[in-house]
């Protein structure tokens, strides 16, 4: 009965009696054992209060009279020990003892019975303690599971708030405005933040949908409504947009809109909700680096400045917004400010007074000082016109910009090195006020402008230097004929040339005769002199823009004929030899003329496959030989001498 493990399972409950008395002991044990109860029994306080410890029982029956402690004694021991804090007391006092009730409480115990015994007393009091101390038991259950419940409560709110802390940090910290839009009732939370994005102060747009849709840009508010249609019939799974949004002052800012929908249980949407960030600076920005990217490399392409003009203008236009975009450049007397370029936004169709504004100003020019453009030009500084119609002294050609609807214009001189280069004009028919950043992108893309134009200029001079040199590289020093050099290259052009189209080519070599005579008589600077006047002679025949005559060498010339055949040849080359006496050169020493005269060798040949034009040069030197050795002074060809002298010339040789 008193083995702890037994008593343990015991389903009803253990109690401990605690009596010295064996009559007792017997009486209470045989009524509790009846009952299903299992006992154990201590004679006095000390064994009490071991077997209390080591059982755990249930209910304690302790009597207040013991051998070596009072029952209050053992009862306020049990209730120092955590161990048998719980465990019930129960007095139990002989009827001669007069019970402390006052103590027995204080001490602990939570009921008394007095002796003698009375089975159903005991029983019931007994019961009565089991049902409360079963009720306690669930009481302290639902307390403890009461404090776990506060505990975990007390835990996920304060990981709530600090979830709650950190969101609105990190909101802060990403400056986002938020909204929540019920789509049941059409009302639309804006965030302080939202509403300060475009310029409000809390609490003055109205919690509605429409607060926010009538200030998208009208070209953006299609397809943004579209986006949130998609997300709300589940086809994205979530709503993205960058888009326009009017701000309180009317000007448009980038935002980037996100959001996501909550669904019903039949899948209606119910709520939507979302952040609003502030793009426009990184919009700005990639604006910017587009224009000056697309401005940059049309400089690279631009063939010409009016190619750069028109494409640099339009992107400036489309960016900035402004409906018409002007370059004035400095005439070449530098006097007057000539339209170069107009760019139109309102292309393909624009309206009757674009159209009669643009033809006016294509016929404009200005002086400095005159007009929009020359007034920029005199003060050499950006302007912007908010309005035109009360800008008559900045703007002296008022009129013409307000006939064609303007209201609003922007001008600046693009510079290099002190002077101008252009002017560039912008404007707008809405009125715009004056915007910093347009005036910024502008003035970027017009550094820009400025260091191409002077590059184009440093081009041009530079290709007219080569242009120059080129000529000067194959130009003959003395006679200004082509030189030997250019000769060479170009017999052997044209030879390829007649090879290819099956056309004849001719040659005229003319060599001035006696020449050496001539230096000897006159001087080596007369000769110079003359050799110039013969060339000027001989390429005056040599009509046709293909013919080229040239210095052969010393006093030789030669005269490439393309597309002309031998006697075509050689009625040339008869002219030729003719205009040289026509000079009538006094010639002292010359042993044919009194003049100077020239001996010409002509070929002619179509070429064939696998040969050399050296073959034709050859053919006209054997054939200026010939004419030399035929008496000077004439043309030698196909075999015979032409071009006797018109005229017999005083002292002619006939060396025939
Ligand atoms: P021929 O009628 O047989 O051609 O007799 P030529 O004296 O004209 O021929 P030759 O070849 O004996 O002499 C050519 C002269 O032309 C020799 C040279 O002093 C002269 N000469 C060649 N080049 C120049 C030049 O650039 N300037 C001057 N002044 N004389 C030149
Ligand atoms: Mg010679
Ligand atoms: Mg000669």
């Amino acid at each position: 009965m008193n083995d702890a493990s037994n008593l343990s399972q015991s389903k009803k409950g253990v109690i401990l009696i605690v009596d010295d008395t064996p009559a007792h002991q017997l009486l209470l044990g045989d009524i509790l054992t009846n009952e299903g109860y299992s006992i154990s029994i201590a004679s006095d306080g000390l064994s009490a209060l071991s077997q209390a410890r080591s059982l755990n029982p249930d209910l304690i029956l302790l009597d207040i009279c013991l051998p070596d402690m009072d029952g209050y004694t053992v009862c306020s021991t049990l209730k120092c020990h955590p161990r048998t804090r719980n465990i019930s007391i129960l007095f139990v006092s002989a009827c001669d003892q007069s019970i402390n009730l006052a103590r027995a409480f204080e001490v602990g115990g939570v009921d008394y019975i007095t002796k003698p015994i009375e089975r159903i007393e005991l029983l019931a009091r007994v019961r009565h303690q089991f049902q409360f101390r079963r009720i306690q038991d669930q009481l302290i259950d639902q307390n403890l599971r009461l404090q776990q419940e506060i505990r975990r409560r007390y835990h996920l709110e304060t990981e709530l708030k600090a979830n709650r802390d950190r969101w609105y940090l990190a909101l802060q910290g990403s400056n986002d405005g938020l909204w929540d839009w019920d789509i049941t009732t059409g009302s639309m939370y804006f965030s302080d933040r939202w509403q300060e994005i475009i310029g409000y102060e809390p609490g003055v747009l109205p919690p509605l949908r429409r607060s926010w849709q009538e200030r998208v840009h009208p070209e953006d508010l299609e397809w943004v409504l579209e986006f949130i249609r998609y997300h709300l019939e589940c086809v994205t799974p979530n709503y993205y947009a960058e888009y326009r949004l009017r701000d309180q002052s009317g000007q448009y800012r980038w935002v980037l809109d996100r959001g996501q929908a909550q669904w019903d249980d039949r899948g209606h949407p119910i709520r939507m909700s979302g952040s609003l960030t502030d793009v426009t600076l990184r919009h700005q920005s990639e604006e910017q680096l587009q224009l000056l990217l697309v401005t940059g490399q049309a400089m690279v392409q631009a063939e010409d400045t009016e190619h750069t003009f028109s494409s640099v203008l339009t992107k400036l236009c489309q960016i900035a917004e402004w409906d018409v975009g002007e370059a004035w450049t400095l005439a070449s007397d530098r006097e007057q400010l000539i339209y170069c370029w107009g760019s139109y936004s309102h292309r393909p169709d624009p309206p009757q007074t674009l159209l009669t504004f643009e033809q006016e100003r294509r016929q404009s020019y200005f002086l400095q000082n005159q007009g929009f453009a020359g007034r920029i030009w005199a003060q050499n500084t950006p302007l912007w016109i908010e309005n035109l119609e009360s800008s008559a002294s900045v703007v002296p050609d008022q009129t013409l910009f307000l006939k064609a609807g303007f209201k609003s214009a922007h001008g600046l001189p693009i510079y290099a090195d002190g002077q101008i280069l252009a002017v560039l004009i912008f404007l707008s028919l809405k009125q715009r006020p004056r915007d910093a950043r347009v005036m910024d992108l502008t003035q970027a893309v017009a550094s820009q402008l400025s260091s191409f134009m002077l590059r184009k200029q440093t081009e041009q001079a530079l290709t007219r230097a080569n242009t120059e040199l080129q000529r000067l590289a194959t130009l003959d020093g003395l006679t200004q004929l082509a030189n030997r050099r250019k000769f060479d290259e170009y017999i052997h052009t044209e030879w390829r040339r007649a090879l290819r189209d099956g056309q004849p080519i001719s040659l005229l070599l003319c060599d001035v005769d006696h020449f050496k005579r001539y230096n000897d008589y006159y001087g080596h600077q007369a000769g110079d002199a003359c050799l110039r006047w013969v060339a000027h002679a001989l390429e005056s025949q040599a009509h046709r823009v293909t013919d080229l005559a040239a210095r052969y060498g010393g006093e030789e010339f030669a005269i490439i004929l393309p597309n002309t055949d031998l006697a075509g040849a050689l009625a040339v080359a008869e002219h030729a030899a003719h205009a040289v006496r026509e000079l009538t050169i006094p010639h002292e020493g010359s042993l044919v003329s009194d003049f100077i005269t020239v001996s010409i060798g002509v070929a002619s040949t179509i070429p064939q496959v696998g040969t050399l034009p050296t073959r034709l040069i050859a053919q006209a030197d054997r054939n200026l030989y010939q004419a030399k050795a035929k008496g000077r002074n004439c043309v030698y060809g196909d075999g015979e001498i032409r071009s006797r002298p018109i005229r017999p010339e005083l002292g002619q040789e006939e060396s025939q």
